[in-house]
């Protein structure tokens, strides 16, 4: 099981991704998504500069040494490029050993805990309208939990919007918010927090008045808060019940979850900015939030979010894994896998992938009534086609930033 071949491929179909495959010896091979939104090439460069070379000759079976000697023999631990480079290696080793066993990844985990995964999908509009309207589509493509965002009125361009002004003018392709704009600069986006939260109670208002009480419903604040706001918003939305409010505050300060937890129940998710169980260590400690929010792509492979979540499980605290389009169908593979496996799942967010990014990656997972399924597939059950990826060479491209109306940037 000697790794004979590490490759890093970069392909953009619909947008950017960045997939590292292993072959070994006996030509068994295995795929990991490495994809940091906006940053590709950053995580290209640590794996094919510094990555590489070293898992060439290593036994492919030995996946948490290899996480060890990767996370430690850096010294310079931690943060997005790194821990995304360990969780394509990570991945791309459980795949390995899946296929080796002749085993889907989540039968090695100790097996299903569940039929299914319930997922969510994001509704937006830029008015009530349009944003039932979006609603109304998920509902009929299956989904059971949708995330609402709304435009806020005399704010041009903001967070969680589609930009396509119409279903219609898709021609039937479905409008998801992509964030990262193709283009050589980052696109603006202005902001105003008072107006938001002053607009948002009433879209919530509207929408359990159109839909009822059922319905799960979620939203993301998006790190734009203080504390003291993000309490102010929590508070007013407890009477529209909802699944979560992510995000609500900047995530490099946990203590500010003291503050919002004192003042509202409204449940809370964060982390999809986190990278290491350290990260968690203290608001999964003091029960600051709901749900994990880590992606498997970020947070060094299934091995270690594995352990974030056990550890979070302690505290009830369940996962929410991220599931935006910048994780590849190798990453999202990898989150079924891991939370059809694990106790405490929670949700999982799903945004469908674009026709062309499903004919580079060829997926065995499905979608029913609202629910994800891995698929019984050997290893992660995405295979990856070089000739299609090779026809989408890598496009710039980053995610906006924000500024207030006096010039200032704010956090987007
Ligand atoms: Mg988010």
């Amino acid at each position: 099981m000697k790794i004979d071949k590490a490759e890093v491929i970069v392909t953009s179909p619909d947008r950017n991704f960045v997939t590292l495959k292993l072959t070994t010896e006996d030509g068994l091979t295995g795929l990991g998504d490495a994809t940091l939104n906006g940053r590709e090439l950053a995580v290209v460069s640590y794996l094919r500069d510094h990555v590489v070379q070293l898992l060439l000759g290593r036994d492919a079976s030995r996946i948490e040494d290899t996480w060890q000697f990767l996370y430690r023999s850096a010294y310079w631990r931690r943060g997005p490029v790194t821990m995304a480079s360990i969780a394509a290696v990570d991945m791309a080793l459980w795949d390995i050993k899946g296929k080796a066993a002749g085993m889907p990844v989540y039968q090695l985990l100790g097996g299903a805990s569940r039929t299914g995964l319930l997922a969510y999908g994001h509704a937006s509009g830029k008015t009530n309208e349009e944003l039932f309207d979006s609603v109304r589509r998920h509902q009929e493509e299956g989904y059971r939990a949708i995330r609402i965002q709304a435009a806020v009125p005399g704010l041009k361009s903001i967070y969680g919007i589609a930009s396509n002004a119409t279903f219609e003018a898709m021609q039937g392709v479905r409008y998801d918010h992509e964030p990262a704009q193709r283009g050589a600069l980052p696109n603006e986006e202005d902001w105003d927090t008072r107006s938001y939260l002053r607009h948002i109670p009433t879209v919530f208002e509207a929408v359990r008045n159109e839909f009822g009480p059922e319905l799960p419903l979620l939203h993301d604040g998006h790190h734009r808060m203080t504390p003291n706001q993000a309490a102010q918003l929590g508070k007013s939305l407890e009477p529209f019940d909802l699944f979560w409010l992510e995000d609500c505050t900047p995530a490099e300060n946990p203590e500010a979850l003291r503050l919002v937890r004192q003042h509202t129940t409204t449940p809370l998710a964060i982390g999809e900015i986190f990278n290491t169980i350290w990260d968690y260590q203290q608001i999964i400690r003091e029960q600051l939030i709901d749900y994990v929010r880590s992606a498997v792509t970020h947070t060094g492979g299934i091995t270690h979010l594995k352990k974030v979540l056990e550890y979070a499980s302690q505290y009830q605290i369940k996962s929410g894994m991220h599931g935006p389009t910048d994780i590849s169908p190798v990453g999202m593979a990898a989150a079924m896998h891991l939370g059809l496996a694990i106790h405490n799942f929670g949700i999982q967010e799903y945004m469908k992938h674009g026709a062309k990014t499903d004919s580079v990656f060829e997926q065995s997972y499905t979608w029913q009534d609202g629910f994800l399924h891995p698929g019984d597939k050997p290893g992660l059950g995405v295979e990856l086609n070089v000739d299609e990826a090779g026809q989408y060479p890598y496009v710039q491209a980053y995610l906006p930033y924000n500024r207030l109306a006096d010039g200032t940037v704010h956090d987007w």
